[in-house]
């Protein structure tokens, strides 16, 4: 049985995994993948840990066998020259390599018998430094019938869904009003307007939404980051518009969470989007205490990947639609409360209300419809599956 896991799937603690298939990026396409090392580690908690590294991002999928975790590996072949690293006090007495058409088989021969990995217990590394691709599974061993009872309990269990999940954040609301537009644009009526269009477009393109806020109320940051954890979003998108006190500065631009602002208007404007709530940007030490004690290092590395993913991808959508970048990087990072999540996800300033023009053209329905649409392409563009 093959399941497509969504990259979030990564995040997400809990829930059954009988196989886990890689999907391969449909960017990268097709370079032959070989096998660079394979190595275990004792790790705390009579944790075992393998490592499968690949010049390639893997496309595999995981079996049990009686006493074994069979890593099968698509696009592959056996390379005797790697001799696996085996640390002592593991599960895994041996390793050994088969070829089976086109996919390698990496053989875990183990001491004692374990329960399925959970998806929890899976990590993808990218490559950085001298390490290329890095499969890490950690597992510890477990009861025989457990992994009867997971496979019987993954046979009874109901289709995973394959709609993803986007959470729409309308920036500000009720006594908060955002920045205001020499005209008297408020940005929090501007950005529902926005997040209303964006949920209908998405809801047609077949994912499933949830908004933090449908009408004009305040919402505590906190509050929106704890909806997105609570709707398990595989993506999350908080809507604003900019102000800034030189009137000719104009075009949107994309923020990531960042311990550290990018760059000085990046710290400027986290600290006023903070604001309503009166978070420094210093706050953020409070917030890694908590998410550190939830997610291991590796998964946070993961989210902030993600989002630098899809941000990236979404100021190239915002470019295509012909939308008026602002001048420097078009994607920046600063501490924005409202980003403290496990949910990857970005803050799009969709344009300057302190720019007469461009507060005219963000009241406008049409240029709205603009805006939704570039979002709308980047979410579809986003690689939701690894
Ligand atoms: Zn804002």
């Amino acid at each position: 049985m093959k399941m497509k896991v969504s990259r979030r799937g990564f995040l997400k603690v809990g829930g059954l995994t009988v196989s886990v298939a890689m999907i391969m990026p449909r960017v990268a396409f097709a370079a032959r993948n070989s096998l660079r090392s394979m190595r275990t580690g004792a790790q705390p908690g009579n944790k075992t840990r393998l490592v499968i590294e690949t010049s390639a991002r893997p496309s595999y999928s995981l079996s049990y066998p009686e006493n074994q975790l069979v890593v099968d590996i698509a696009n592959m072949s056996a390379n005797a020259s790697v001799k696996p690293t085996l640390a002592s006090g593991t599960l895994v007495s041996a390793i050994t390599q088969t070829q089976s058409g086109d996919h390698l088989k990496i053989i875990a021969t183990l001491r004692k018998p374990i329960a399925q990995l959970q998806k929890s217990q899976i990590m993808l590394l990218e490559p950085n430094g001298d390490n290329d691709y890095r499969l890490v599974l950690d597992f510890s061993a477990g009861a025989a019938q457990k992994i009867a009872d997971s496979v019987a309990a993954a046979a009874n269990a109901p289709k995973a869904t394959t709609k993803h999940i986007i959470v729409i954040d309308a920036g500000h609301g009720g006594k908060d009003p955002g920045c205001i537009g020499k005209n008297g644009t408020r940005e929090k009526d501007v950005v529902l307007s926005v997040a209303k269009k964006l949920r209908a477009k998405l809801d047609a393109a077949g994912f499933k939404t949830y908004m933090t806020r449908t009408d004009d109320t305040y919402l505590k940051l906190a509050r929106r980051a704890e909806i997105a954890e609570q709707r398990k979003g595989d993506l999350f998108i908080s809507l604003h518009a900019n102000a800034n006190p030189s009137r000719s500065v104009k075009g949107f631009s994309i923020y990531t969470l960042s311990e550290k602002a990018s760059d000085e208007e990046a710290k400027k404007l986290a600290e006023s989007e903070n604001a309503a709530d009166k978070i420094g940007v210093d706050g953020f030490t409070e917030f890694e205490k908590e998410i550190r004690a939830a997610l291991s290092s590796l998964q946070q590395h993961a989210v902030a990947e993600m989002s630098e993913e899809y941000a990236n991808g979404c100021a190239r959508a915002f470019r295509s639609n012909k939308i008026e970048a602002q001048a420097g990087p078009s994607v920046r990072h600063a501490p924005f409360a409202v980003l403290r999540s496990t949910v990857p996800g970005a803050l799009i300033e969709l344009g300057h209300l302190s720019n007469s023009s461009e507060e005219k053209l963000l009241k406008f329905g049409a240029h709205q419809d603009k805006l939704v649409a570039a979002i709308v392409r980047s979410v579809k563009n986003y690689n939701f599956d690894v």
